[in-house]
């Protein structure tokens, strides 16, 4: 079978890939970010080229005179988007001739890096790169990202703000799909929350089915707030954690939470 990707999503192949060798560093060692940086820069080569291709299609991809088919590289592709109205910062460019300078070594020469300064590039570029799209293409880069991914983005981004900015954006995309979840239901309620973080104060605690406690904070990783609502296991209701008392139902070690009225709490029970 033959495969044809797009150039948008032949780029967004080649972030995830990058992204999973920044993932598996993490158990197999930093010499797997040779592939990272690679991949990284194919990423942001094709992806500034699908943006200059929509703007002057012709100008990207063609062919010679003797018909064979040509393409421009990453600098020529950030000079069209300079000349029409949708230039590239300055800081975004330094960065990526830094990675651009080490893949050129990784590729003919010797290359040494310091893992730390991989990761701080990777996180400032991906970051102006998101941004980028955002304005220029309406695109939320990291909605195209694989699932289990994101939260490498997460990791690579050092800046405080940077961070934030890709934690607000792993929230909405969650809690857009769970609006969509909720309308073809019928407008029946999900179990998905979202809390203001008693930790890092953001507004990004939310419904995590891997955590523990069934919530988690995107941002600082927090997972336990006063708030976040558990069901009563006695009547199913939704009540927040602060309201429900745990305890021994059986008095053998059977714990269980219940909401204060079937607990016959005085203040719930008294008008019934
Ligand atoms: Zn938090
Ligand atoms: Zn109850």
């Amino acid at each position: 079978m033959k495969h044809k990707l797009s150039l948008f999503e032949n780029a967004i192949d080649s972030l995830n890939e990058s992204l999973s060798l920044f993932e598996s560093a993490q158990t197999k060692g930093v010499d797997r970010y040779k592939f990272a940086i690679l991949n990284l820069c194919h990423f942001a080569e094709l992806l500034f080229k699908y943006f200059a291709y929509l703007i002057e299609p012709d100008k990207v991809l063609f062919k010679t005179k003797h018909g064979e088919k040509k393409s421009i590289g990453l600098w020529k592709a950030l000079e069209i988007l300079d000349s029409n109205k949708a230039p590239i910062e300055k800081n975004l460019k330094d960065d990526l001739e830094w990675i651009k300078n080490l893949r050129n070594d990784i590729e003919h020469y010797e290359f040494t890096y310091s893992a730390s300064e991989v990761e701080l590039f990777s996180g400032r570029i991906l970051n102006a790169v998101m941004k980028y799209s955002n304005e220029y293409s309406d695109i939320e880069l990291l909605w195209n990202i694989n699932e289990n991914l994101k939260t490498i983005v997460l990791n690579l981004c050092k800046n405080y703000n940077d961070k934030l900015d890709i934690a607000l954006a792993i929230v909405k995309e969650k809690e857009d799909l769970d609006y969509a979840d909720c309308l073809s239901n019928g407008g029946m309620e999900t179990y998905w929350y979202k809390y203001t973080c008693p930790q890092c104060d953001q507004p990004t605690f939310i419904s995590d089915s891997d955590s523990e406690t069934g919530y988690k904070c995107i941002f600082c990783g927090n997972t336990d707030s006063d708030e976040m609502e558990y069901t009563c296991d006695s009547c199913s209701n939704l009540w927040p954690k602060s309201e429900l008392s745990y305890f021994d139902y059986t008095g053998e070690g059977d714990y269980r939470y219940m909401c204060p009225v079937c607990l016959h709490h005085p203040d719930y029970v008294k008008d019934s």
